[in-house]
């Protein structure tokens, strides 16, 4: 007999069909405590809850968080100020305002990031797009265009500059092999530590 739980929560028990239903009851029974542990683990495991775009919420911006704030005046359209405000009369379009403003930083933050890494790293993109795709956080085109999704400029300047350079680093070696890795790691020393944040909080990043 065999236990599952799945990533809902369900429990599913397996069982040969000959097994009498009192066995696999008495089964159940004695893993109770270890079906409460892993429903337990998943009811705590951060979830991407989708955002309502309401006044108090919470967003990310260079690691930091600020809150939603609609106001009644003086605001001509958006100010991120250590918080986001936003015109009342803005309030139903404020995901597309507040997408466009994340959209806008990335540019900027990145366009800097790359400026600092070129004469070092001895590469420089031919472009610069800034994407939606949100499967990734940076891609490298083979023309030698850099892709970077507009959530990247949600995490601290650490973890930007770590995808920089790896994208950087790819006009010089395709693919994720050895040599790709040490050529990272000389300007990004303990990238690890950043692809783990990443995919700590990309969860926080799914809006
Ligand atoms: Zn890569």
């Amino acid at each position: 007999m065999a236990i599952e739980i799945k990533a809902d929560g369900v429990v599913v028990v397996r069982a040969p069909r000959r097994v009498q239903p009192g066995l696999i009851a008495g089964f159940v029974k004695r893993h109770a405590d270890w079906i409460a542990l892993k429903q337990a683990e998943i009811t705590q495991r951060p979830r991407a809850e989708p955002k309502g775009f309401v006044e108090g919420e919470d967003f990310l911006f260079l690691g930091q968080t600020c809150r939603l704030h609609f106001v009644e005046a003086g605001v001509p359209k958006i100010d991120f100020n250590g918080h986001i405000q936003l015109p009342r009369a803005k309030e139903s379009q404020a995901r597309d305002l507040i997408e466009d403003w994340y959209r806008a930083q990335a540019r900027k933050v990145i366009t800097q990031n790359i400026e600092q890494r070129v004469s070092e790293m001895g590469c420089r993109p031919s472009g610069l797009r800034i994407t939606g795709a949100r499967q990734r956080w940076g891609s490298c085109g083979i023309r030698g265009a850099l892709n970077f999704n507009w959530r990247l400029v949600m995490a601290p300047p650490d973890i930007i500059d770590y995808i920089v350079v790896h994208e950087m680093a790819h006009l010089k070696f395709r693919g994720h092999g050895r040599q790709f890795w040490k050529f990272v790691e000389q300007f990004v020393p303990r990238y690890q530590e950043k692809r783990q944040w990443l995919s700590d909080n990309s969860v926080r990043m799914a809006i």
